[in-house]
């Protein structure tokens, strides 16, 4: 079946690397699960292919999470949950941002608001769990 755009095999596999996974891997993720099987892959590469993605629509950018541009195989309309302990990048599905929004803060602001996103920050799950955890053990330690 023959395809629009013909990708090479490399371009090929570093859209399906970020289409696989729903950690929203940065481009060091995307070199690092390549590289044993593309030998002669630079994250330059990588890195400027998942541009030419964003631009081509077929992937988002989710800004920078510690420190590194983090980027999304999904499409639909969804919110984030970042955990800014260990930096992984959580979709909430069912948390959509809600149009009437863009339209009072068009209104408010006398802007063409097209779409807004939502991210919330916090600790996910093992994160609360170890720090909880860690907490416990320096309460029994003190009180021993
Ligand atoms: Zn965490
Ligand atoms: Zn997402």
């Amino acid at each position: 079946m023959e395809r629009a755009i013909r990708y090479s095999k490399k371009r090929a596999d570093i859209l399906a690397a970020i289409q696989g996974t729903n950690c929203h891997p940065s481009a060091e993720w995307v070199y690092q699960q390549l590289k044993p099987t593309h030998p002669g892959l630079s994250l330059g590469t990588v890195y400027r292919n998942l541009i030419f993605f964003r631009q081509q629509g077929l992937i988002q950018s989710i800004g920078v999470v510690g420190g590194q541009e983090r980027f999304d195989g999904t499409l639909t309309p969804h919110s984030h949950f970042v955990c800014d302990c260990c930096g992984s990048v959580l979709d909430l599905p069912d948390i959509c941002p809600d149009g009437d929004l863009d339209q009072t803060v068009s209104r408010q602001y006398g802007l063409a608001v097209q779409r807004h996103e939502l991210t919330f920050h916090g600790q996910c799950r093992s994160c609360a769990q170890a720090q909880s955890h860690h907490q416990n053990q320096i309460e029994e330690e003190s009180s021993a």
